[in-house]
């Protein structure tokens, strides 16, 4: 069995993947809940705001976001970069066209690229060409 300390409230609990012990664990999810409703309520709340607001570090907020779990609004001017190409975006760990090159590489590796290119030789725009003519 696996003991630790708890990193928050220095506790002994038995160790299941999670740096805290469960009472602070759910401590941090109701947080989390409140966090989140915050930011429906003001989303022009930007992150240090929404820190001192809430008592919650901006590192957890941030972890939050990169878990896709909370997401900032447009208006809130708050961004992150892309841990690819470090492109500001809104949530997650990378923008969407990373996303989309890495999934991309992925087919490829797999090699469902091939397969794809092959059923649209017949380019539908040349069809649109030769009607207008
Ligand atoms: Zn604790
Ligand atoms: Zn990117």
């Amino acid at each position: 069995m696996d003991v630790r300390n708890c990193k928050n409230c220095g506790k002994l609990f038995q160790y299941v993947g999670k740096p805290l012990c469960p009472a602070c664990n759910k401590k941090l999810e109701d947080k989390f809940f409140e966090v989140r409703d915050y930011i429906y309520e003001n989303p022009t709340a930007n992150m240090s705001q929404v820190s001192e607001e809430m008592e919650v570090p901006i590192q957890q907020i941030k972890k939050w976001v990169r878990e896709e779990r909370l997401a900032f609004s447009k208006d809130s001017g708050i961004t992150i970069s892309c841990e690819k190409c470090g492109k500001p975006i809104l949530t997650g760990r990378f923008c969407n066209e990373c996303k989309k090159t890495m999934q991309k590489d992925l087919s490829k590796m797999y090699g469902t690229e091939n397969k794809v290119q092959k059923s649209s030789t017949k380019d539908p725009n040349g069809k649109m060409r030769f009607l207008k003519n």
